[in-house]
């Protein structure tokens, strides 16, 4: 075997969305592409804001010198204030540059962070349904990973936190919007989950840290209110990036930043730049942290995601699928209307309709559907999802 046992184990085990994706290329090619409903990826087909490209343009223009050049671990000073400035005044405490680390998006902030705070073998609490690459990054650091299930409508179970934390518990992985289920955790669950987190390190004599993954914050509906985690619970660490609130996922740009009501937040802070060094990302790319530094209250046009959202949500409630409404990024994750997820994923893929298991989140019985996709795709798949309810007899 040419590569780990360990990592022929996880490929098999993984590629649910490349497995999707590459019988989409197949039924594309037999079929064309308008044909082929393809809602398998999580890749924003939105545009950047126009003021990503003002900037660009700007600096293009006006290049900086040694503006391609090794900075500080950390990134830019400038950057690091104008994003420590906005969480300043989201949340009212001191967050200084002190507190953020710039990262290789969400995926290498929590790479860093989860190498940061992890001993071998100690555990890491994820909650189901969960971004199934966790799982790796977390056993990447040597941790383990405990799932955790949810109440209804995917929100968060006290309970079930309370009854999986014990002394091997180390962090919790918490993503609000959520993906895969698009629930969005209210103040009261998080201002919960710090007390009881809190009776809890007293009760072990540990620090237990809440890692919050927020890469979809500002994709919100409805006027719902994605609450800040610095003002609910003392050990926390957002962890973030801009490839979908700007749409600049191929740029790999986010950053980590570190509640300034932890203990020894500065040896934290030196520990993450020290990862983010030796895990090889070096510094977040240059020329992007430059171009997001004036763009931290910049979005995307969340209004085309609602659009999609609502037409999505009429049909498939309208043809019986059990479907809990997103509050935020861009997901749906229906009830299969048959126990076996992955066998309800191949009789809607006769349909064309591509689609991934609950079992890729870490909870079989459900499927997830990204609705970041062209609307003409969405549209043209509508007859296809009604034909399938009917095979199901919804
Ligand atoms: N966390 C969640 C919940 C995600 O859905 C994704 C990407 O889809 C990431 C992290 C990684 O995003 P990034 O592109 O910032 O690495």
């Amino acid at each position: 075997m040419p590569i780990a046992q360990k990592i022929e184990g996880f490929l098999s085990a993984s590629s649910w969305i490349r497995k999707m994706f590459e019988e989409g290329e197949k039924l594309r090619k037999i079929y064309g592409a308008d044909k082929v409903y393809d809602f398998t990826l999580g890749n924003p087909n939105v545009e950047p804001p126009e003021a990503f490209h003002r900037e660009l343009q700007k600096i293009a223009a006006n290049p900086v010198p040694g503006m391609h050049r090794y900075m500080s671990n950390a990134g830019y000073d400038e950057t690091r204030q104008a994003i420590a400035d906005v969480l300043a005044e989201e949340t009212g405490r001191p967050v200084t540059p002190g507190h953020i680390v710039m990262t290789c998006g969400a995926g290498g902030g929590l790479n860093v962070v989860l190498k940061t705070l992890l001993n071998p073998g100690e555990e890491t609490i994820v909650i189901t349904p969960y971004f199934v690459e966790y799982r790796f990054y977390v056993d990447n650091h040597g941790g383990k990973v405990r799932e955790v299930s949810t109440s209804a409508g995917f929100q968060l179970d006290p309970a079930a936190i309370a009854a999986a934390v014990g002394p091997q518990t180390r962090a919790i992985i918490i993503n609000s919007p959520n993906n895969p289920s698009g629930a969005v955790y209210p103040a009261e669950a998080l201002a919960a989950l710090g007390r009881l987190l809190q009776e809890k390190e007293k009760e072990l004599g540990t620090a237990i840290y809440v890692i919050s993954d927020e890469p979809y914050a500002k994709i919100v509906y409805d006027g719902v209110a994605v609450p800040n985690i610095f003002n609910h619970i003392k050990n926390s660490i957002i962890v973030t990036s801009h490839s979908k609130d700007l749409a600049l996922p191929g740029e790999r740009i986010g950053y980590i930043a570190i509640n300034p009501d932890i203990a020894d937040s500065e040896i934290i802070f030196n520990g993450l730049v020290f990862c983010n060094r030796t895990l090889g990302f070096v510094n977040a790319p240059a020329l992007i942290q430059r171009l997001i530094t004036p763009l931290q209250r910049e979005t995307v046009n969340i209004d085309d995601y609602r659009e999609k959202r609502d037409i999505i949500y009429n049909h498939l409630t309208g043809l019986g699928f059990e479907v809990t409404k997103p509050m935020g990024a861009f997901y749906f994750f229906p009830r299969c209307p048959i126990e076996d997820d992955v066998e309800f994923i191949r009789r809607a893929q006769e349909y064309n309709l591509l689609l991934v298991p609950g079992s890729g989140f870490g909870l079989p019985g459900y499927f997830r559907l990204s609705y970041c996709i062209d609307m003409q795709i969405i549209r043209n798949s509508l007859p296809a999802f009604t034909e399938l309810a009917k095979e199901f007899k919804l």
